[in-house]
């Protein structure tokens, strides 16, 4: 923590008083050293370069601001746009927003693909005073003309590096094209690769940088432990820790979709209440994963990176990573998710010989060796029942002879659905024809059909009609 910015009080900031209740109703004390060095500058209008990570409290550092401008002015505009790479975090800064307006008669929206886009193009239409979009449903919403941004005056790109890693930079450069040029501009970033400080000469005028020479680091308060363990011994370990430790909420990361899966299963299995989130979700299952991890309905939240990240939750005191993560930058990322804004927490991360060489990538980027811990009792030769990982090779081949089983299935069906039509199927009427006549006919008490002579069917017919023009 800055220790510069440690007297710094919130009532120091020129915020109007409706804002600074809601801090006190969120029992924020002091603001954490973004809020402290962002804030000001923010609140004169500047432009703001920062290099802030997740769990800094970076966003009520943009918020006040936002709010704090956007007090007075008339209601039926959006003026401020907020842009975030997913979901997730698009949620969760509507969410925040939610709480620091909340003495305040202005409102926020998110925008994001995933969800039905009604009530979104209703926000637009009303003129929501702030949108908060993930860039690609935005950009869908901006092929119409309801969607018309043209009141924007603040701009706020969140968590840019993870636009560029996600590949969105040219939706984000197509937003910016249809945004008024006047206007004050704030970039958030945890890391500054050269795109985004190539992006932020293009997008902020004169801005204020801060932090900017800081690298990217894990929150002060986190204690880091590595666990060295093969890599189908993981689960195993995982629930022997979980087993021997009281932490209510855990957070897992795993690399890939299907282990997050695998995970998943294999916990239930075992008893311990957990939940999953990954991209091939929907929203809905996404939300109500985040909601049952929130209120304790699950203590485990197993996660792959992208989807975990945005993931707020107060008091998470441990993270797991149960592969670790490519980049040093990702596990900053994902460590970040405890011992936010100065909480203590602590991070597990299990190695398996492949991985060495990601972990010592990780220690020289944090200028420390992370301790190598050994959990007694838990037997490391074991062999477990299962494989945790199936080769793609493998799953591929088992969803290939599932669907062949699936059509053999659906053929088979078909065939006796075919049959068993064709048993019902009406005889052809030039046979049928006779049968017909004759119960008709008899019905009628009229003579049976003369061999050779049109079918009675049709005399009665033409008989009935000429004897009754008569
Ligand atoms: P953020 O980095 O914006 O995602 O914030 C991380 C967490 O810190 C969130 O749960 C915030 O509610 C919390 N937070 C933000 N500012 C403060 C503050 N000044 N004091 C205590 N907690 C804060």
């Amino acid at each position: 923590m800055n220790t510069e910015h440690d007297t710094t009080t919130f009532d120091s900031f020129a915020l109007h008083a409706n804002l600074l209740r809601a801090v006190k109703d969120l029992a924020f004390e002091r603001p954490t050293p973004i809020q402290a060095l962002a804030i000001p500058p923010a609140l004169q209008g500047r432009d703001l370069l920062a290099a802030a990570a997740t769990g800094s409290g970076k966003t009520a550092a943009f918020l006040l601001p936002i709010l704090n401008r956007l007090m007075d002015r008339p209601k039926g505009t959006t003026r401020a746009l907020i842009l975030a790479p997913t979901r997730e975090l698009a949620a969760q800064i509507t969410e925040h927003l939610d709480l620091l307006a909340r003495h305040t008669r202005m409102a926020g929206a998110a925008v994001f693909g995933g969800v039905g886009a009604a009530p979104q193009e209703a926000a637009f239409r009303r003129g929501v005073d702030v949108i908060v979009a993930t860039p690609g449903r935005l950009l869908d919403h901006m092929n119409n003309d309801y969607a018309r941004l043209q009141g924007v005056e603040i701009l706020v790109l969140d968590e840019a590096d993870r636009m560029l890693d996600m590949g969105f930079l040219p939706d984000v450069r197509r937003v910016l094209a249809n945004l008024p040029k006047a206007r004050q501009t704030m970039l958030f970033s945890a890391t500054m690769p050269t795109p985004i400080v190539t992006l932020s000469r293009e997008m902020l005028h004169n801005p204020v940088a801060l932090n900017i020479d800081r690298k990217s680091e894990p929150a002060k308060g986190i204690t880091h432990a590595v666990y060295p363990v093969a890599d189908d011994l993981k689960p195993e370990l995982l629930v022997e820790l979980l087993k021997r430790t009281q932490y209510d909420s855990v957070l897992v990361f795993t690399r890939t979709k299907h282990r997050t899966n695998r995970l998943a299963d294999l916990l239930e299995r075992r008893g311990v209440p957990c939940t999953r989130i990954h991209g091939n979700r929907s929203q809905t299952r996404r939300t109500e994963a985040m909601a049952g991890f929130k209120d304790g309905t699950f203590r485990v939240m197993v996660a792959t990176d992208i989807a975990a990240r945005g993931i707020d939750v107060s008091e998470l005191a441990l993270v797991v990573n149960l592969d670790v993560p490519h980049l040093p930058e990702d596990y900053i990322h994902r460590v970040g998710r405890t011992a936010r804004a100065d909480a203590t927490g602590v991070a597990i991360t299990m190695v398996s010989p492949a991985e060495e060489d990601d972990l010592r990538a990780i220690e020289r980027h944090m200028h420390t060796q992370l301790p190598r811990n050994h959990l007694s009792g838990f037997d490391y030769r074991s062999r477990p029942a299962e494989r945790f990982e199936v080769p793609i090779g493998e799953r591929i081949a088992e969803i290939r002879k599932r669907r062949a089983e699936e059509r053999a299935r659906a053929k088979e069906k078909a065939e006796r659905k075919a049959e068993h039509l064709a048993r019902q199927a009406p005889t052809p009427l030039h046979k049928a024809e006779p049968r017909v006549a004759q119960t008709i006919n008899a019905s009628r008490g009229a003579a049976p059909r003369a061999p050779g002579g049109n079918p009675p069917i049709n005399r009665w017919r033409s008989g009935q009609r000429t004897s009754g023009r008569r």
